[in-house]
């Protein structure tokens, strides 16, 4: 009977969201015998009701990850690349660009900052990679419901019933992860009373390959390069206001949307027209107290989550997997033991720690709404821009390459 079933297993991974899914075919194409569960089946085409309307531009140190798993080949046909980042201050008395300033990849080295991809689209592709992968066993349509931890393994119990016995259970079942409350490992949350609208646009002028984040107040409204789509050149939006002011943007006539977001963005690439749905998502920091619990490891927003500001989101998350990957590689045999796992918490938390620190304080620049506290944020950026050194540094921290 399924009640009965009993399956071990190297990994089991709770959660099968663009981090759940990178991490089975990293684990599988590594040699790991990896379950991978999640209640949601994947929506694999934009059209589709629950289509994920976000974008992620995985930057220059995400690619080697996708290299090992085997996706990047699958995924570098659908790339927009990113070589510019391009920042705007329009937080003067109209809302026009007073400064900008453009941080050029080619200051770094001859790739581009990063590539962007649909969020539905990566999900169709790592599905179709993870059939090819015989370790790899996803199931979706199936949640994680209990978790008993000792010293030898994990037991987990599945929604359909039945049980796997795992060496490591990895945590990427999102922000309100239901292993991380099973291993009792709390939160520290911070509400911005902020949402981002997701969605895609196309325009008239090209974006040549800039991604542009433009300030004013209630944060960020940021372009994101896109493939052409119809012959028209594209681009993804995230736009963050306060809740209310989000929540009345996304519940406008599309015109009279579609004017406003052209004058929010300055007007940089011409009229902007909607041509997806616009998706709401509530902002907020939340980290968790440790990164571990005994044979647990937490990934991605079970772990951390930040505001979409710099693409550092999922970019994170894959420097979460990279390392606990690598960790398990070198000493297989102890694979999910609490030396290693202390030590992946003890070399990801602090850095994790440091980035959301970095992030908060940018997102409550761009939310500002005082003028004379406008002005400060256009004179530091321009001040730090204009000193080769930090604007260099800059671009490496937000990479996260040394
Ligand atoms: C508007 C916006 C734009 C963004 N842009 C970028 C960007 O450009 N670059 C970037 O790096 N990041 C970006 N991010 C962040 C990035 O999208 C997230 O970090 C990422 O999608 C989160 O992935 P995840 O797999 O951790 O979580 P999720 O996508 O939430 O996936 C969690 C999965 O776990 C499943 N689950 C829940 N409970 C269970 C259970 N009990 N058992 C099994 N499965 C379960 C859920 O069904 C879900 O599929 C953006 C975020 C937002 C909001």
């Amino acid at each position: 009977m399924e009640q009965q079933t009993l399956r071990t297993t190297d990994i089991l991974i709770s959660g099968g969201g663009v981090a759940g899914l990178t991490a089975a075919a990293a684990f599988g194409a590594a040699g790991f015998t990896t379950i991978c569960v999640d209640p949601q089946p994947p929506v694999t085409a934009e059209g589709e009701a629950g289509a994920d309307m976000r974008t992620t531009a995985f930057l220059h140190p995400s690619r080697a990850v996708l290299e090992r798993a085997g996706l990047w080949a699958r995924l570098a046909p659908y790339a927009a690349p990113l070589q510019i980042m391009r920042i705007i201050d329009a937080g003067g008395a109209e809302p026009v660009a007073r400064l900008t300033r453009d941080f050029d990849a080619a200051d770094l080295s001859d790739e581009p900052f990063g590539w962007n991809f649909p969020n539905w689209l990566l999900r169709r592709e790592m599905v179709a990679r993870l059939a090819e992968l015989p370790l790899v066993d996803f199931r979706p349509g199936v949640a994680t419901t209990g978790l008993v931890s000792r010293e030898s393994g994990a037991e987990v119990t599945l929604s359909d019933g039945s049980r796997v016995r795992a060496r490591l259970v990895v945590a990427a079942d999102g922000r309100n992860s239901f292993i991380r409350e099973a291993a009792g490992i709390p939160v520290k949350t911070t509400r911005y009373g902020q949402k981002a609208l997701a969605f895609a646009v196309t325009h008239p002028l090209p974006h040549n390959d800039v991604s542009t984040e433009i300030h004013r107040s209630g944060g960020p409204f940021t372009l994101i390069p896109l493939p052409d789509r119809d012959g028209l050149h594209s681009s993804a939006v995230v736009w963050m206001e306060r809740g209310a002011e989000a929540e009345r943007l996304a519940a406008l006539p599309v015109p009279e949307f579609e004017a406003a977001m052209t004058a929010r963005s300055t007007g940089l690439l011409g009229p902007l027209t909607l041509v997806t749905r616009r998706s709401v998502w509530p902002m907020m920091t939340q980290i968790a107290a440790r990164f571990a619990a005994e044979r647990v490891a937490l990934i991605a927003e079970a772990a951390h989550v930040i505001p979409p500001i710099g693409a550092q989101g999922l970019n994170m998350s894959l420097a979460d997997l990279s390392c606990l990957l690598g960790l398990a590689e070198k000493d297989p045999a102890h694979l999910g033991e609490a030396a290693m796992l202390a030590a992946y918490t003890r070399r990801r938390w602090p850095e994790v720690k440091a980035r959301e620190i970095g992030i908060d304080f940018l997102n409550r620049a761009s939310m500002v709404e005082p003028r004379p506290l406008r002005d400060l944020r256009a004179g530091v950026l321009g001040a730090l821009y204009s000193l080769k050194p930090v604007r260099r540094t800059l671009m490496r921290a937000g990479l996260g390459v040394r």
